[in-house]
């Protein structure tokens, strides 16, 4: 089997209140699936909706000329209308993907209330979005607001688009704008319309034949079935029973729902599905399998825990052109994001042919490899695919800038993004052996499990990271424990813990 289309992958980004996740619940309510399952759709992260072919908006765009029907046979056509949507809102979540997975998004929807218009964070999402190279289409939300004269508000909100580089489909350029209200759904099969039009036109492809590639889109553990993963697969099929390694942790696939909690057998390009059989936890981000961005968001991640190990946070960089003075421009500009603190570093500056010992080096420092106008050797790139090396080329300096700024404001971000999965208190403390102490802990937040990241607290900041060595309930060596339990902790290594201070445990998003 070769490429065919694939449901677009959208998300949707704009400024707070907006009516982002009044959009989303008015699509997921509307679908056709959650009509099937009685309207309850379960959160796993995403979900895809059917777009019903007789759905008026298109004929009747189509009959005003505005919209080109597919002439592709009936069967594609149906396989066609369906949409998976991201459903975590807001461009945290969209970079999170993003700087991991690259581009998991195929689609993002702007929403801009009519009433306000762009907004400091609206602007912030056109940054993400155009950063990202994603196809954008704006959604005018609050139509429906009394007091408003829609026509007034629609050209003032044009400009203020167009002042964002942001060309306007009736202007020339190739973003749509569709007024639409998430409260009462006017217009809202319109934006569907529009999702499913600018899909086929950037040809959004996937091959079910091909081993599974995705990305984690959420991912918590359950008191009954274990670690739970929602799975984005972008290509590929995954199946039941498949053995798969995700982000570093193992698993067999047990069990697979949809968003309407109807168990799969197998699940195709675009498909959001939550997956039960992995022996831990996996973070966002985490990827499934052989994508060439997922070689690439691997190298960006053990970048990250890279800069997190070490005491600086510099972004450490070897850079070959092809040339002498194209390398000393790049030197230069990169070196002013230097001037107000350090954020990079430079390695090795060389002119020449990306080569394995360039490779070697950065694999060495943890650094990323640039090139501008040079090839890559095919020994050093595979030497980069295993080593997890990112390396970029560009024949554009411009270009070239702005995602090396880029790379940097994510390292920073990510750097800094910690969730706490779990607490203890520590109530008692035990001898054990000749100098270790086993701390007696009654758990009230979470969950505290070996294999996570874990830290003892004193009056609200860490004393030391540690690891667990023996987790027991009752007399029983246990790999979890859960809110509301008691349980004896053995920490690796040996820290000196008193009673009250707070066991944490932690994941870096
Ligand atoms: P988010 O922060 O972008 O996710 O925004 P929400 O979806 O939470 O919406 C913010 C507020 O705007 C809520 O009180 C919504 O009820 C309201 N809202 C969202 N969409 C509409 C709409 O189309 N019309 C009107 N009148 N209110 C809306």
């Amino acid at each position: 089997m070769s490429a065919i289309n694939r449901p677009p992958i959208v998300t949707i980004l704009g400024h707070v209140d907006h009516g982002k996740t009044t959009l989303l619940d008015f699509i997921r309510k509307s679908s056709v699936a959650a009509k099937e399952h009685g309207g309850i759709t379960q959160h796993i992260g995403a979900y895809q909706v059917e777009i019903p072919k007789e759905s008026k908006s298109r004929e009747s765009e189509a009959n005003r000329g505005i919209l080109r029907l597919p002439s592709v046979a009936q069967d594609d056509f149906t396989e066609n209308r369906k949409i998976t949507f991201i459903d975590t809102p807001g461009h945290a979540a969209f970079e999170k993907m993003r700087s991991r997975g690259a581009n998991v998004a195929d689609i993002a929807i702007l929403v801009v209330a009519i009433d306000d218009g762009v907004m400091p964070q609206t602007i912030e999402a056109i940054k993400h979005i155009q950063g990202a190279k994603v196809p954008m289409i704006v959604a005018v939300n609050k139509i429906d607001l009394p007091g408003i004269d829609k026509n007034i508000s629609l050209q003032k909100l044009k400009k203020q688009l167009s002042d964002q580089n942001i060309s306007l489909e009736e202007y020339g350029g190739d973003v749509p704008i569709v007024p639409l209200s998430a409260k009462t759904g006017e217009g809202v099969d319109k934006l569907l319309e529009m999702i499913l039009l600018v899909a086929e036109m950037h040809e959004i492809k996937g091959d079910p034949s091909q081993s599974p590639t995705g990305v984690v889109i959420e991912s918590n553990i359950d008191k009954f079935k274990g670690p739970i993963a929602t799975i984005l697969i972008k290509n590929g099929t995954l199946k039941k029973n498949d053995q798969i390694m995700i982000g570093g942790i193992k698993g067999k696939i047990r069990g697979m729902f949809d968003s309407s909690g109807k168990s799969l057998d197998a699940a195709g390009p675009s498909t959001p599905v939550e997956v039960l059989g992995l022996e831990s936890v996996p973070q966002v981000g985490a990827v499934l399998g052989e994508l060439a961005e997922v070689k690439e968001a691997e190298a960006i991640q053990s970048l990250v825990d890279k800069l997190k190990q070490g005491e600086a946070k510099t972004l450490k960089v070897v850079i070959k052109a092809d040339k002498q003075g194209s390398l000393e421009a790049i030197e230069q500009s990169l070196g002013k994001m230097n001037e107000e603190r350090k954020v990079i570093d430079f390695i090795y500056t060389g002119t020449g042919d990306i080569g394995e010992e360039n490779i070697k080096l950065a694999s060495t420092v943890g650094a990323i490899v640039i090139g501008f106008n040079v090839k890559v050797a095919s020994t050093a790139q595979k030497h980069a695919d295993t080593e997890h090396v990112l390396i970029r080329t560009y024949n554009i300096i411009y270009e070239l800038l702005e995602d090396v700024e880029e790379v940097v404001q994510t390292l920073l971000e990510v750097g800094q993004l910690e969730e706490v999965l779990g607490k203890a208190n520590i109530i008692a403390e035990f001898p054990h052996g000749k100098n270790e102490k086993i701390a007696g802990c009654r758990m009230i937040e979470g969950i505290i499990a070996k294999g996570q990241k874990i830290r003892i607290m004193r009056d609200g900041a860490s004393i030391g990271e540690v690891k667990l060595k023996s987790l027991k309930k009752v007399k029983d060596e246990v790999n979890k424990v859960e809110k509301g339990n008691d349980c004896g902790m053995l920490f690796d290594p040996i820290v000196d813990f008193q009673i009250g201070d707070v066991v944490e445990s932690f994941r870096v998003i």
